[in-house]
């Protein structure tokens, strides 16, 4: 999974640089290229105009992981790059009864002490993001990834449409740049659930012309095994013979692991942004020797509460595990 990640990274990566007037070289079976950039590009970057681009975070090049400073370098490049539209809500109803019971029955906090504080009417941008996503292979997948988020908390959510919502008016572009770390991420995990059966058929096809190649080339030494062997010359003749079919086998399951191979692409095409009422609940949370104010939300749009997305894998979840720092978690990476 997080191979297939920093895959689409570097794919991401190339074609934004590429967009962005630079020259990349960076062929797939190599672990690091090279990039000419032009000098605004190179400066917004922090990276030479001439630069080795790799995956490794060891590299001094430009080094493009989930880890590294490119993604959020890249946060200045990106809003030229998709375009952009500002809606507004002005007023909302917002919810003005207690929140502890609603909190306790939607929440689940199993590792920590969680006391709603009190409530307040707050304003947040929700972001509507639209990702062309593709896979090259044998075959290929092409989708576009749409998915909204609470910018405050990073949380996934399902919400209506904003340019079918007649309370959202048009309004001043934002010149915020968004925060594009965690926003890829989480396109990353939403193309790789979707392209799940393509890329499961893809490699049962794979297996199967493995399999057929495998034993139509070891056909091939057991027929020449099968010649009477009369003295030491024959014996070489067939080791020679047999050499050569191995070689020639393992030329092909190259070529077919070649032609297989996934070259994801991910390229964010649109986003709508929108500035709506939301009702903010306090929680002070309890952990061990720590404590900590933190922020949900109650969706006035969806007139429910959002989930909280994990600090570390960005899922979103409603049973919400704290580390030390009462950093939340889901409880996948909770158990890890
Ligand atoms: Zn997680």
């Amino acid at each position: 999974m997080s191979q297939a990640i920093d895959q689409r990274l570097k794919t991401f990566a190339v074609s934004l640089l590429e967009r962005n007037g630079g020259l990349v070289e960076w062929p797939a079976y190599l672990k690091s290229g090279f990039a000419v950039l032009p000098s605004h590009t190179a400066q917004l970057l922090e990276c030479p105009e001439n630069t080795e681009i790799t995956g490794e975070s060891v590299h001094s090049g430009l080094t493009i992981n989930l880890a590294s400073m490119f993604l959020q370098r890249i946060e200045r490049l990106f809003p030229t790059d998709a375009s952009a539209i500002s809606l507004k809500i002005d007023t909302l109803y917002l919810k003005k009864s207690a929140m502890d019971e609603p909190v306790a029955r939607a929440f689940g906090f199993p590792n920590a002490r969680v006391k709603v504080i009190g409530a307040s009417a707050d304003r947040v941008e929700y972001q509507f993001w639209h990702f062309a996503a593709a896979i090259e292979s044998d075959e290929k997948w092409e989708d576009v990834i749409n998915f909204a988020r609470n910018s405050r908390t990073g949380a996934m959510l399902e919400l209506p449409d904003p340019l079918s919502n007649y309370d959202a008016h048009p309004s001043r572009p934002d010149a915020t740049t968004p925060e594009m770390t965690r926003v890829m991420a989480q396109a990353a995990a939403v193309a790789a659930r979707r392209s799940q059966a393509f890329v499961q058929r893809l490699e049962e096809r794979m297996d199967r012309d493995l399999k057929r190649l495998k034993s139509y080339y070891h056909a091939l030494v057991d027929d020449a095994a099968d010649h009477k062997i009369r003295g030491a010359a024959d014996l070489e003749k067939l080791d020679a013979r047999t050499r050569a079919v191995e070689l020639e086998l393992e030329r092909k399951i190259d070529e077919l692991r070649d032609r297989y191979t996934l070259r994801p692409e991910l390229r964010p095409i649109a986003l709508v942004r929108l500035d709506a009422p939301a009702l903010r609940v306090e929680l002070n949370v309890q952990r061990r020797n720590a404590e900590k104010r933190i922020g949900i939300y109650w969706n006035a749009i969806t007139k429910a509460l959002e989930p909280l997305a994990c600090s570390k894998c960005a899922a979103d979840s409603f049973t919400v595990h704290f580390d030390d720092q009462i950093q939340t978690l889901c409880a996948q990476c909770a158990q890890a």
